[in-house]
């Protein structure tokens, strides 16, 4: 069996060469986010871009779900895969960011998919719970304040369908997870996410040691 490869910045780019779609919206776009404060720490990566497209193509779905717009960047790799008549609801804290994805997203020809919600995203989910009801998402990319993540899981898996994807984002957090002394909040809440996922037996799941660790969970049928 072979090991894990350690992937240092060399095999990273040459990932990137071998198998990034790219094009001038999308490099703008990360270009414009790589410039904002903590831009470059909070924007997810190009290959993982595209890689929630395929997750998005590979599940047909046409009800997406995103908790943590940003600059919007994965939003717009959602949006131009999910099925035809198909949105995405993007939920974010402030509109100060997401005002910057609207450019792009226009420029895609994918802004009348994309919903976006400003405010307190338990709030935000718990009214689209009440309105859509459960099981009534495809799929849901988490990607927000890591102290929440337990709770936004637990919303999550009540609105996404049986059978459908939850990708949460930031799950191995910069490698601190294994770091005895960071203490810090957020990697704590990561800590107890990720202890709390492997034993729930209603999910099947996979960490991917992807990026920033990307944790892929399907809803049991
Ligand atoms: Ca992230």
């Amino acid at each position: 069996m072979a090991d894990n490869l350690v992937l240092g910045p060399e095999l990273i780019s040459y990932i990137r060469e071998v198998s990034l779609r790219d094009d001038e919206i999308l490099r703008e776009l990360r270009e414009e986010t790589a410039e904002l404060p903590a831009g470059k720490a909070m924007q997810v990566a190009a290959e993982e871009g595209q890689f929630l497209a395929l997750l998005v193509g590979l599940t047909g779905a046409r009800s997406v779900l995103e908790i943590g717009t940003f600059t919007g960047y994965s939003t717009l790799c959602m949006a131009r895969a999910v099925a035809s008549g198909g949105t995405v609801v993007t939920c974010d804290i402030s509109n100060k960011w997401p005002m910057i994805a609207a450019d792009y997203w226009k420029r895609a020809g994918v802004a009348e998919r994309i919903d976006v919600r400003i405010g307190d995203a338990t709030e935000t989910l718990a009214k689209i719970l009440t309105d859509q009801g459960a099981g009534s998402v495809d799929f849901v990319f988490i990607d927000a304040d890591k102290v929440n993540y337990s709770s936004y899981y637990s919303a999550a898996f009540q609105l996404v369908r049986p059978g459908g994807l939850i990708v949460v984002d930031n799950t191995l957090f910069f490698g601190r997870v294994i770091d005895q002394d960071a203490q810090d909040r957020d990697t704590v809440a990561i800590r107890e996410f990720n202890a709390m996922l492997r034993d729930d037996e209603r999910v099947d799941i996979s960490v991917l040691p992807f990026a920033d660790g990307v944790t892929l969970i399907r809803k049991k049928s």
